[in-house]
């Protein structure tokens, strides 16, 4: 099984998938993307990211190392890499995707069955706006822009498998790892 995490940005997905690589380590494993974006803070290539340059990840196109990618942000291209899948199954591991709404449809249009998609949603866009305002770290136009893309990837919840409200960490991630449970039975 492969395990897919989509979500509207400050909803709380990567805390989430943080959860299950901490809690079960020798269950769970990321897939590592590509990204043309460059590294943030204490990003390492090759733990967050494979950062490479646009020309590389062009010819990686081209040579079918992707399963799927996409420009997520104006001229930022993220990709999932196929070796990636199976490096994590080699390990006996269960891999998670930490990826945007387009692509985690895609991938679950691939996988089909074999596939978990679950979409993480925040109570609402008002409590949305709150969240990433608190953040301080991004500007108003960002974060407006966020908004807006939020507002465009809620309307795509009804493509996944599950929807997780993100209410309360806790009792959204407790829901979470039931979800998982529920579906490997
Ligand atoms: P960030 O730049 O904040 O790390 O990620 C931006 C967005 O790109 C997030 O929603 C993240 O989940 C998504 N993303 C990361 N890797 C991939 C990928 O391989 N494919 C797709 N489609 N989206 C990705």
């Amino acid at each position: 099984m492969i395990i897919i995490l989509c979500a509207p940005s400050g909803s709380g997905k990567s805390t989430m998938v943080k959860h299950l690589l901490t809690t079960y380590p020798n269950r769970y494993e990321l897939s590592i993307s590509c990204t043309t974006r460059a590294p943030r803070g204490q990003e390492v290539n090759g733990r967050e990211y494979y950062f490479i340059t646009r020309e590389e990840f062009e010819k990686k196109i081209q040579e079918g190392a992707f399963v799927e990618h996409e420009q997520v942000y104006e001229g930022l291209y993220y990709g999932t890499l196929r070796s990636e899948i199976e490096r994590i199954q080699q390990a006996g591991h269960t891999p998670i995707f930490d990826i945007d709404v387009k692509g985690g449809i895609n991938l679950k249009r691939l996988f089909g069955d074999e596939a978990l998609s679950i979409f993480i949603a925040p109570p609402s866009i008002e409590e949305l706006s709150k969240r990433l305002h608190g953040r301080g770290d991004t500007s108003e136009e960002m974060i407006q822009k966020r908004l807006a893309k939020a507002n465009i990837e809620m309307a795509d919840a009804c493509h996944f498998d599950v929807t997780i409200v993100n209410d309360d960490l806790q009792r959204a991630k407790k829901e979470l790892e039931e979800k998982i449970a529920r579906t490997k039975e």
